[in-house]
Formats: structure tokens, sequence, C-alpha cells
């Protein structure tokens, strides 16, 4: 075999198998060459998904031939005047992008010069095609000055390439994704995005968080925390949504440092662990957030497409998030999302009483106000009435908990009046009427709890009469008893039996008769899936949530009125007792006006 120096068309190919994976890849290099030329407005035009075209057209500065010519060549970079990547600010800085997009596509490149201060624009533009690699024709072209690129026929002659891609419906999908992120990485540039002849997105210039709720939901305005905190040269800023607003993928999760969009494991885990007990295990926060520090602490240049970089003080990075984001949802405390929405108003009201097919919900769905029916809204047949006052009834023992003319006291959570269903609580505050879930309550004040009993003198015992032998895998066996003196701390007291099996000889008294099998497996699959990325302190306070979930109290159970109104009062003083460990709201709250405006009193 003899050694050969490849020639650079292939080069180039096999840079673009790294640079350019699908069309979103080609994407991203072209709108960030745009914003590096300094455009203010760029236009994105897709047709298939990007994979028949996507064309970028920008007003930056423009190129002249000569440097359109060496644009398309590679390692050709005006974005490093000298040797050091470290201090480069441009997004581009490897020459590589348009060679690599060029070699797999028919491409072409159009540009004028956008004249500085002093000098006119360019009076003409210039055009460059090249088809796969080979130079094709040249010639002037009419255009505005700024530079347009049209990529057609991606990979059409790369099958092996080819066979990867997706349908045009999700490579559209990523696409919008990627503009996505650039517009919020720079709210002071115009958007706009085309796909098949329809306009899918368009965005003036704004202030950072209007532009991200504009191209995210625009509840988060209700729904979000805003971020803002410097720890030594790291800064973190952005917004971050409530644990009561999560969604069921981490779709919108938008990172970036110094200003670029990453996906970062490291930050992606360190959001993860923000929120563990926040939110059930397969919901997502949605969040967009900015680290800036100086360059010299971080490595972009990792990863060819520059999606992920490399930090200099990687547990930094990760304190300032887990501990900052930590801190901004402890600070918003027993707030729920839930709480006085016109859409929580909205399903409260249109769930039907009785009968559902007796008549139509009434709903505020459609502008606040009660619909008039009048051929479903007749007043129920008094059987139906009757039938559905016993079942409220039935369920609802304890319902004179505090005669309703007692004076109420300013507490938040209000007054226990009575329990429905014998799952939630009907509490009178002094600005409305609150209904307590009182499981989901529950479950959150046993995690509060077993993390303060744990972290002061550990938690109370509860001896097995006989230990249980759970059975599992060595290595999770070895990770529990790596930790063994630790859970004794919560109440858990674990011995080695054997090579794959656990000894258990007490359960956490808090949590009564709990199935210890169940929660030994439990906690040994929490920390098969954390990995050993987590220091022992932040370990244990996400395996509390695993213990919380395993409390033997459920729905169902009736309460005392002084048992429901400590419950409220305990609510008010537990940080995070807003939403139970999976995210759900443990109270809803419906004021004064809303019940008025249910009523059409107002
Ligand atoms: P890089 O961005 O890493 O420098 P590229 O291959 O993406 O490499 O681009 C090569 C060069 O072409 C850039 O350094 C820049 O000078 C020029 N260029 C590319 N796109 C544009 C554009 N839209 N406007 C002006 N100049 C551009
Ligand atoms: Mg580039």
């Amino acid at each position: 075999m003899s050694i050969r120096r490849l020639p650079s068309h292939l080069i180039d190919r096999i840079a673009a198998g790294e640079v350019v994976e699908r069309p979103a890849a080609a994407l991203k290099e072209l709108i960030e060459n745009s914003l590096d030329a300094g455009a203010a407005n760029v236009e994105v035009r897709l047709r298939g998904g990007g994979l028949d075209l996507v064309e970028v057209t920008d007003d930056g500065s423009g190129m002249s031939p000569h440097d359109m010519a060496l644009a398309v060549e590679r390692h050709a970079t005006s974005k490093l005047p000298d040797e050091r990547i470290e201090a480069v600010a441009s997004f581009g800085f490897r020459g590589e992008a348009l060679p690599s997009v060029a070699s797999v596509s028919r491409f072409t490149l159009e540009s004028r010069v956008h004249g500085s201060a002093g000098s006119a624009p360019a009076a003409d533009g210039w055009r460059l095609e090249i088809d796969h690699g080979n130079r094709g024709g040249q010639g002037p072209a009419a255009l505005p000055p700024g530079t347009r690129v049209r990529v057609e026929q991606l990979f059409e002659k790369v099958p092996a390439r080819r066979k990867f891609l997706r349908s045009p419906r999700a490579e559209y999908g990523a696409c919008l994704d990627v503009v996505r992120r650039l517009a919020m990485a720079r709210p002071d540039v115009a958007f706009t995005l085309e796909h098949d002849g329809r306009r899918s997105l368009s965005v003036q210039p704004a202030a950072l968080p209007g532009r991200v709720a504009e191209l995210l939901d625009p509840a988060l305005v209700v729904n979000g925390l805003p971020i803002d905190l410097i720890r030594g040269s790291l800064q973190l800023g952005g917004v971050i949504s409530l644990p009561t607003f999560t969604r069921g993928a981490a779709d919108q999760q938008f990172l970036f440092v110094n200003g670029r969009p990453v996906k970062d494991r490291l930050l992606v885990g360190s959001l993860r662990a923000a929120y563990h007990d926040l939110i059930a295990r397969d919901r997502s926060p949605i969040v967009a957030l900015f680290i800036t520090l100086p360059g010299s602490e971080v490595d972009v240049n990792v990863h060819p497409a520059k999606t992920e970089v490399r930090f200099a003080d990687p547990q930094g990075v990760r304190g300032l998030l887990v501990g900052g984001l930590r801190a901004a949802l402890d600070a918003a405390g027993h707030r729920s999302a839930g709480r006085m929405h016109a859409a929580a108003t909205a399903r409260w009201t249109s769930a039907p009483l009785a009968d559902a097919s007796a008549r139509p919900a009434p709903g505020l769905s459609s502008g606040g106000g009660v619909r008039e029916d009048p051929s479903g809204w007749q007043p129920a047949l008094p059987a139906i009435s009757r039938h559905a006052t016993d079942m409220l009834f039935e369920a609802a023992p304890a319902a004179a908990a505090e005669p309703a003319t007692a004076p109420v006291p300013a507490f938040p959570l209000g007054v226990a009046r009575g329990q429905v269903a014998a799952t939630y609580i009907v509490a009178e505050a002094e600005d409305g009427l609150v209904i307590v879930d009182q499981h989901a309550a529950h479950e959150r004040l046993v995690l509060e709890r077993l993390k303060r009993s744990a972290g002061s003198g550990g938690v109370a015992r509860q001896n097995l009469l006989l230990p249980v032998v759970v059975e599992l895998d060595e290595p999770e066996a070895d990770r529990l008893e790596e930790i063994a003196g630790e859970l004794h701390r919560f109440g858990l007291e674990l011995e080695r039996f054997g090579p794959t099996a656990m000894l258990v000889r007490a359960t956490p008294a808090p949590l009564g008769n709990v199935d210890a099998s169940g929660l030994v497996r439990d906690l040994a699959s929490e920390l098969t899936q954390l990995g050993g990325s987590h220091r022992l302190q932040e370990k244990l306070d996400l395996l509390a949530a695993t213990f919380a979930c395993h409390h033997s109290v459920r729905a169902g159970r009736i309460l005392s009125a002084p048992e429901m109104n400590a419950l409220l009062r305990e609510m008010e003083v537990t940080p995070h007792s807003g939403h139970c460990n999976h995210g759900r709201p443990t109270w809803v709250k419906l004021a004064h006006g809303d019940i008025e405006r249910l009523f059409g009193r107002r």
C-alpha cells in the first residue's frame, strides 16, 4: 500500500461529512456567515426541508469578486487576522464551511460589496457557481449590497449521506431550530424564514426577553423566571420556566456560550440537576440561558460545527448553573403556575359537574365571558342535580371544617373549609378560594422534611422485623454500597449481601410502612441514571425525591380540620410547596374577581 496526499476535492468532501451532516447544518453555517458579515437582516428560503433548496440572503458587508473566489477555498478565512483562536468573537474561523457545502451541492454565491462609510457600494454584484466541487460559470449579477448563497441538490451525489437524512418535515424542523437559536443569540438582527413558499417566522430587532418569548412561548412572560447572576468572571442570564410549566420533550432548551448556540452535555446535565426533584423525569423545562465568560476559559474549537465547547473549569460552570437556577427556583417559593390563570379558570369551569352529556359545560374559553347557549344551558333536571350533589357530599364527610362565617385570618392559603372526594382540600383565603391536591402537597412536604432531617442529625429509622433481601445487578449493588453511610442519614439501613444483593434492615420512619425492596430498586436505578458526574451531596439531594415518592399516605385519606389546616400552614413555609415532585401544581386559587366573572357578576 502506498501513501498519497488526498486531492483537495476529496478533502472537502470528507470535511463536509463533519461540517454539514444535514441541511440544517449547512443553513447554520450560512446564517453565521451573514451575522459575521454584520448583517442587520437575514432572509432564509427553504424548499423540501432544505433538501431541494437552502438560500440565505443578507445585507452584510458583501465580498469583492476576488474575495469570493478565496472564500470557497479551503482554510481561507477573513476572521483570524492573527494567531489567537481563543480571542475570536465571530461565529466562524475555520474557513471550511463554504468549500465543504460547495463540494456536496450545486452552489451559487452572489455578492456585492456594501461600501463602507466613505466609499459607494459596488456598482454591480458578482456571481460564482460551483457544481459539486467543480468551478462552474461566473459573471456579473444584479443584487442589492450584501450576499446571497444558494445551495441546491444537497447530497444528491452522496447517496451514503442521503440515506441518513430524514423526511423533509423532520429536516425542516431542524432548520427551524437553527434559525430560532441564532435569532435568540442575536436579538438585534431581523430574521425571516420561508419554507415551500410559506412564511413561517419573522422577527424584527428586539430586546432579549421579548425575542425569547416571541420565539418560544408567549406564556413564558408569566411562567418564566428571569435569571441574572454573576460569579467571578462567569455570568449567567436569560429566562427559565417554572417547574409547573414544562414540556414532554427537551426541545425548547436554548443554551449559549459567549453568544454562540451550543448543545453541551455538561450544561444540559446541569439543567436536569437544577430541576431534578421539581419535575417528573419525563418532563423538561423551557430555558434560554446565556453564559458569558472570558475567551481563555472556554475552548469552542472542539467540534467542526462548533456546537460543543470545553470549559477550563467545568465544575465552576456547573456549580453556577445548578446553584444559581436552584436559588431562583427556591426564591419563587410556593408560586404555582396554576394560579389565577385564565387557562386554569377555563379548565376548572369547563369540567362538568354531573353527566357530561346532559348539557355542554359552561366554558370561559372564548374571551372570558360565560357562553350563552340557550339550548344546552337549561337548569339541570332535579334528578341529575341531586345525583351530583350526592356525589359531592358522600365523599366529603369533613365538609364543615370551619363555620363559613368565621373571620378569615391572613394566611396565603387560607383556612380549610372542607374536603372533597377525600382528595382535595377546599380553603377560603382572604382573596379567593383555594383548592389543594392533598396527595401532591403531602409528597412535597415529605421531601422537604426528609431533606431537612437528613441535613441535621438524620432521619428516624424504622427497623424491619425481618430484614428484606433485594436482588440487584452487581454494579447497582456496588453503587448502593458506596453510599450506604449517607443513605443511613436518610433512615435507610443497607448491607451488602453477596455480590448481587442488598439486605435492608431499616427504612425511613417518615415514610411509614414502605415497600422496602421497591424503594431500594428505585434508588439503584436512579443512581445508575445519575451517573458518576455528581458530587455526593448533590446525589443525595436528587435521591431524596425517590424517597418521597415512596411515602405511604395516598389520596383518599379523610383528614380532620386541624390536619387540613396544619397541612396548609406547613405548605406556606415550605420551599417549593407550589408543585409536587413531578411538577404538577399542588394548589390552585380562584380569586374573588374570577368567581364573580364565573357568575356573570362582572
Ligand atoms: P469561516 O466563516 O470560518 O471564515 P467560511 O467558509 O464559512 O469560513 O467562509 C469563508 C469566508 O468567506 C469568510 O471568512 C468570509 O470572509 C467570507 N464570507 C462567507 N460568507 C459571507 C457573507 N455572507 N458575507 C460576507 N462574507 C462572507
Ligand atoms: Mg463560516
